[in-house]
């Protein structure tokens, strides 16, 4: 019966950006460690008349972020107000985007699944409320910093079948993000936050392009982990009732960690209403092609594009790949450290391993250092076979009462031995090489 079920899961990501300013004002975007309420002014506080105006640097990053994805960049935008009421909104409305965002019909590849990225848009994020006991007294306090700060929304088609492929997805957004330098995209600190949408359909009906009447929303989960458990408890939960011939309430859930459980939220209202509409505030926003494509040429070579290129050119595996594509820094280190082996003399292999395995690009902030290194140790163990061998019949043959020594039982002088073979080798040999043969001379 279950066999013929399929979850259905959308995404929708919010990224702030670490711009110096707010998205419409001057203030200062940052918000971490900052004395509450210091970083505001009439414009992010929502005071009547106050005036907004944009920053071009956010629109910039969003663009940047959407070319990423290759998103079809609006040639003509604006932002608009979406309306609701929440004591960390004072001014009922969100600026955002509707109908016309900076970024929409993006897809995102990899080798197990394509994604469809339905649109990036940019909006502002909104105060932070504290909910906290003063005096005996629970009280709510609202810090402003965080208000107005940017904020890019990046939705996903329901696209996802299987939650491994959700976790890669929004891992590699995470990598993106810091490529591109436009966030930390650190989730404990919120500045990436993560929404699932999840239903449970049958295949026939999902393959025809049909989905679930319904869907789940996972909101406020602050780890990759945790939205994965989510996730894998509401697929779960949904093939139960189905199989049971009960209907799914559409509602927002959240996760329990302690408990390792989903639970309601709320449910969701129908046809919620923001009433949104051009913000008369601002004026629309146009691009033209040559610009964009000038933003187009600011992107730095991203995750993608480097492990296709790691894999043709260097043959390396994949979860050498994977290790060295993570952090850009790493990223550009091996590269740095392939163009200094000149000559070819190590190998992509030699050098990705000692990374990968060694952790050498800690010991050698330089990758010149560990390039150096590396071609001292590998010369080292030089010395050819015939001259090796030849070393330690000469040994053998010069110290006869040593050798003598050993065979009676004095098993301690073999590293005396070993050391006048490598006097000999110029400190070439290869040590656990030249201890075999000897043994195997001087026992016989
Ligand atoms: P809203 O958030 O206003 O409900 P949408 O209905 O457009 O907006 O859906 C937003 C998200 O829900 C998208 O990420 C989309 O992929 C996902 N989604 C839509 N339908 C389903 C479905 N049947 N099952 C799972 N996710 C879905
Ligand atoms: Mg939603
Ligand atoms: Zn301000």
């Amino acid at each position: 019966m279950t066999n013929d079920l399929t979850p259905v899961i959308g995404l929708e990501v919010h990224v702030e950006l670490s711009t110096q300013s707010k998205m419409f004002c001057a203030c200062s975007a940052n918000h971490f460690g900052v004395k509450p309420n210091s970083n505001t002014c009439p414009t992010c506080l929502g005071l009547p008349g106050a005036l907004p105006y944009m920053n071009e640097k956010a629109i910039e990053d969003t663009i940047r972020f959407g070319l990423a994805f290759d998103c079809k960049i609006a040639e003509f935008s604006k932002f608009d107000r979406k309306h609701y009421f929440y004591p960390d909104l004072p001014k009922a409305f969100q600026t955002s985007q509707y109908d016309l965002p900076f970024c929409s019909l993006g897809m995102w590849k990899s080798d197990k699944s394509t994604i469809r990225i339905t649109r990036i848009h940019l909006e502002e994020d909104t105060a932070k409320s504290q909910h906290r006991v003063i005096d005996g007294k629970r009280v709510s306090l609202i810090d402003f910093n965080r208000s107005g700060v940017p904020l890019m929304e990046l939705v996903t088609e329901p696209d996802f079948a299987n939650v491994d492929d959700v976790v890669s997805f929004l891992k590699e957004v995470q990598r993106i993000v810091r490529y591109l330098g436009i966030s930390d995209a650190d989730m404990e600190k919120g500045s990436m936050r993560l929404e699932a949408n999840v239903s449970v359909g049958r295949v026939e009906d999902v393959e025809k392009g049909k989905l679930p009447n319904y869907k789940i929303e996972l909101k406020n989960i602050n780890s990759f982990r945790f939205l994965k458990r989510a996730v894998e408890i509401e697929i779960g939960r949904h093939k139960e009732l189905i199989n049971k011939g009960e209907k799914i309430a559409q509602e927002t859930r959240g996760y329990d960690e302690a408990q390792d459980t989903t639970f309601s939220q709320r449910s969701k209202e129908e046809a919620k209403d923001y009433r949104y509409f051009p913000e008369p505030d601002l004026p629309p926003i146009t691009f033209d092609k040559k610009t964009i494509e000038a933003i187009r040429a600011t992107l730095p070579m991203l995750p993608s594009q480097k492990r296709a290129n790691y894999k043709k050119d260097y043959q390396l595996s994949d979860s050498y790949i994977e290790f060295l594509v993570e952090d850009k820094i790493i990223a550009e280190y091996f590269e740095t450290a392939m163009s200094c082996d000149t000559g070819n003399k190590l190998g992509p292999k030699t050098i990705a391993n000692a990374m990968v395995n060694q952790k050498l690009h800690e010991k050698y902030p330089e990758p010149a250092g560990l390039v150096k290194k590396l071609i001292e140790i590998t010369q080292i163990s030089y010395a050819s076979t015939e001259e090796t061998l030849a070393a330690i019949d000469s040994v053998i043959f010069e110290n006869p009462a040593i050798v003598k020594q050993y065979q009676e039982g004095k098993g301690q002088v073999i590293g005396f031995l070993i050391g006048q073979v490598q006097k000999i080798l110029e400190g070439k040999a290869n040590v656990v090489y030249v201890r075999e043969k000897l043994l195997e001379k001087i026992t016989n």
